[in-house]
């Protein structure tokens, strides 16, 4: 029987690429792509400290950063950890080579109008006709009763030319505080391509009552970063992003009958960094092998309770008092390397670390937060 993926973005196109290699499954799967946020226009930055099924999609990596934190421009070694960059084009295109010769993949072009339960499987209305399945992985629709929203990350984009060689091009900004926390917590984050040309985004964290920040008030705060900042000289935009990431440290129900949601939806978006790429891959591999060794794609890692709370008392605390972001990444980031922290972001942190990391960092501010989480 058939199995559909609602939504061919990160995480259709990951879990497709998984099934696909898994030589122990061989169901026929239909993705269900309608062209409204498409791949080709996106690209995923993360950190990896292993190889991945889909690494040939890699199309620059990096072993260390910048960070300018607490007044300190510093680089910082990655240890075991790369940083990489992933276009959506690169990605698509290396699924579709992997799916497409096994003959039973289906990449459809059409729009997602509802999935319900049935006996023994699940419907997808697919352009108003309906499609039996025995499993459906939906990353568009998402569950009746999705956790509160935390906070939103707004983040608006240029890649830019510039006329002096301002940009590292062996080593991203992970995050630079050389920008207005008045109305909301900031950085910078540069992704360079050479000494002239980079991706720039200016990134905010929001309360989820507050108004967001106006796209001419970001674009500002952009030049401003380049011209008095950077001293970039003169500036062409090639190509501009943006996007409001809803955040949320609450666990999302995954299962609906036969319907497990993935991606977004699944709460693969990670509450404190809005990143999701590897957290995407590592859920697709848990998947197939749920499905291969108990005939069902629900056997899944329990989340971390323990970082659902830090994320959910970071997003408190930072949108109280816009200065303790700086506060906090100055905290997790004070070593010679990224390594802990980033240990720590992928929630494969012992208590041990935590509370190395977290020393520095104002104890009762956390806990009254951690008290607030948990009344809720
Ligand atoms: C601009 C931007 C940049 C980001 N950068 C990074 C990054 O660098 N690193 C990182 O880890 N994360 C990043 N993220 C966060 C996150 O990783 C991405 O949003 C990721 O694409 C989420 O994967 P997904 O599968 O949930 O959603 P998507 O990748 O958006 O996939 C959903 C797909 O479903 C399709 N669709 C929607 N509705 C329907 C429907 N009704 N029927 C059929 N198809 C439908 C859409 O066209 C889309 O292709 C970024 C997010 C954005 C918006």
């Amino acid at each position: 029987m058939t199995v559909v993926i609602a939504g061919g973005g990160l995480s259709g196109l990951s879990l497709a690429a998984h099934l696909a290699l898994e030589t122990r499954w061989n169901e026929q799967v239909v993705v269900v792509e309608d062209g409204s946020h498409p791949v080709e226009a996106i690209a995923w930055s993360s950190w990896a400290d292993r190889s991945n099924l889909l690494d040939t999609a890699v199309s620059s990596r990096f072993d260390r950063v910048r960070v300018h934190v607490g007044g300190r421009s510093r680089t910082l070694s990655l240890g075991r950890f790369r940083y990489q960059v992933v276009r959506g084009a690169d990605f698509s295109r290396v699924v579709r080579h992997i799916a497409e010769p096994l003959g039973r993949f289906e990449f459809r072009h059409g729009h997602v109008d509802g999935i319900t339960t049935s006996d023994g499987g699940a419907r997808v209305v697919v352009d108003g006709e309906p499609v039996e399945a025995r499993w459906v992985f939906d990353s568009v629709v998402g569950p009746l009763d999705p956790p509160p929203v935390d906070a939103r990350l707004v983040f608006r984009g240029r890649r830019v030319r510039v006329e002096r060689p301002v940009f590292d091009p062996e080593a991203p900004t992970l995050f630079d505080f050389r920008t207005s926390q008045v109305c909301c917590p900031a950085f910078l984050y540069v992704l360079p391509v050479s000494p002239t040309e980079a991706l720039v985004e200016h990134t905010a964290f929001i309360a989820p009552d507050a108004p967001l920040p106006g796209v001419d008030a970001q674009h500002a705060a952009l030049a401003a970063y380049l011209d008095d900042v950077l001293h970039a000289g003169r500036c062409e935009v090639v190509h501009e992003e943006g996007s409001v990431l809803r955040l949320t440290a609450g666990t999302a129900p995954r299962r609906r009958g036969s319907v497990l949601t993935i991606g977004t939806p699944a709460g693969m978006v990670k509450a404190s960094t809005g990143y999701s790429y590897q957290r995407v891959q590592r859920d697709s591999a848990a998947v197939v092998r749920s499905l291969v060794e108990h005939g069902h794609p629900f056997d899944l890692p329990a989340v971390s309770a323990r970082h659902r709370v830090f994320d959910a008392a970071l997003l408190d605390v930072v949108t109280r008092d816009p200065r303790q972001l700086e506060r906090a990444f100055a905290a997790l980031f004070r070593g010679p390397s990224a390594e802990p922290a980033l240990r720590f972001l992928d929630e494969r942190s012992s208590i041990g670390l935590e509370s190395r990391l977290f020393a520095g960092m104002p104890v009762g501010t956390y806990l009254k937060a951690v008290g607030r989480r948990l009344r809720t």
